[in-house]
């Protein structure tokens, strides 16, 4: 078979940089034919000289560095405002890998699934936002999707090749965060760096405070409800520090299937690039007499108010879930930038929720109008 042509938008973030791992272990099997970044083209740049690809989208700083710097090489360089889709829907891809955070990679992958490709999201935002447009756009165009987020990987995992019909719950797993074990009272006295400092995944700085206020897990709440037509009743959520159970599913039976593994991206990225097969040399194993035992707990909502909030945003839908998405989005850049405290990003997303009016049954243009609504609103509070 030909290698498969793979497109991966965000390069030079963790899961960018683990794809290029993934593909570098199997060069007979991927050819890298697009690259995109934002602001970090020195990476990319290194990337380019390593990989060719015929075409990269970056930052307008991104283009001109890049055309002084690699001008001799046979790579078209785009602006991303234009080019992350004309990227992905260019006739030689096959794989577009969705590795770039934010609301931005909506429209991307969007024009992916209208060109019909195989896409592999490891971004929340632009399910969290679209997932039903997303999905039922999916299937008018055959575009299958493969997530790469680690516990949507395990339930895809899970519920493959058995009768849905079968299935009563899934379980999705989470570490709980850096402060799991941290009392509440001590959250505003935690630097930003201590929050960064998570025990079990190296990741990116958004999503790394969105798994320390359990945000993360909300939004995957959303995500899995899309991707796998569930109710929200059908979706549980467990704390589960060792990190090792990827996700479970329940059948009616009362069969619990689980996907495990040791803690490592490279297996969920492996997976959707590699779809059905399982391809080796694979990961360590996972080592259950060294481990010894697994533990698991109720997350404590009063603790984590965030994930109340995101299940409450999940159930009303519409436009919710994008409002959510925003104003959480804006709240941890302010925390990140140190203007405003932990705990306010819950506070502040909490009253952007609530304030919204909720459409139903959305168009795409009244997603981003809710959007940039919340953007605005949480701003305004981030200032009072
Ligand atoms: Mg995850």
């Amino acid at each position: 078979m030909r290698p498969k042509n793979v497109v991966i938008l965000g390069s030079t973030g963790s899961i960018g940089i683990n794809t290029l791992k993934v593909i570098e272990r199997l060069p007979d099997k991927f050819n890298v034919v697009g690259l995109t970044a934002y602001n970090n083209f020195r990476l990319l740049e290194r990337q380019i000289r390593k990989y060719s690809p015929s075409h990269v989208a970056v930052s307008a700083k991104g283009v001109s560095y890049l055309k002084r710097h690699v001008s001799t090489l046979r790579t078209r360089i785009l602006n991303v405002e234009e080019g992350l889709e004309r990227i992905v829907t260019l006739k030689s891809v096959d794989i577009v890998v969705i590795a770039m955070r934010g609301s931005a990679a909506l429209n991307p992958f969007l024009s992916a699934v209208r060109a019909g490709k195989t896409i592999a999201p490891a971004n929340k935002e632009a399910l969290v936002m679209a997932g039903d447009i997303i999905i039922k756009e999916a299937r008018r165009y055959q575009a299958k999707i493969i997530p790469i987020d680690s516990e949507q990987s395990a339930i895809f995992q899970c519920l493959e090749g058995r009768k849905r019909i079968d299935l009563r719950k899934i379980i999705l797993t989470a570490s709980g965060g850096v402060l799991l074990n941290v009392s509440k009272s001590r959250f505003d006295c935690l630097t930003v760096r201590q929050i960064l400092n998570h025990p079990r995944w190296k990741m990116g700085k958004k999503i790394t405070v969105d798994s320390a206020t359990l945000m993360n897990k909300g939004f995957e709440i959303i995500e899995a409800k899309v991707l796998f037509r569930l109710s929200m009743d059908q979706i549980q959520v467990v704390i589960h520090p060792e990190a090792i159970i990827h996700s479970m599913a329940e059948f009616n039976d009362g069969s619990i299937i689980a996907q495990l593994s040791v803690t490592d991206m490279r297996l969920p990225i492996q997976y959707a690039l590699t779809y059905p097969e399982r391809l080796g040399p694979g990961l360590r194993s996972v080592n259950f007499i060294e481990l010894g035992q697994f533990h698991f707990m109720k997350p404590d909502v009063n603790k984590f108010p965030s994930l109340a909030l995101a299940i409450y945003a999940g159930r009303c839908g519409g436009t919710l879930p994008s409002v959510l998405n925003a104003a959480d989005e804006v709240a941890v850049e302010a925390f990140l930038n140190h203007r405003i405290k932990f705990s306010d990003i819950y506070r502040i997303a909490e009253r952007v929720v609530y304030r919204h009016k909720a459409v139903k049954d959305p168009l795409l243009r009244q997603i981003w109008q809710a959007d940039q609504w919340a953007r605005r609103e949480t701003e305004q509070l981030i200032l009072q």
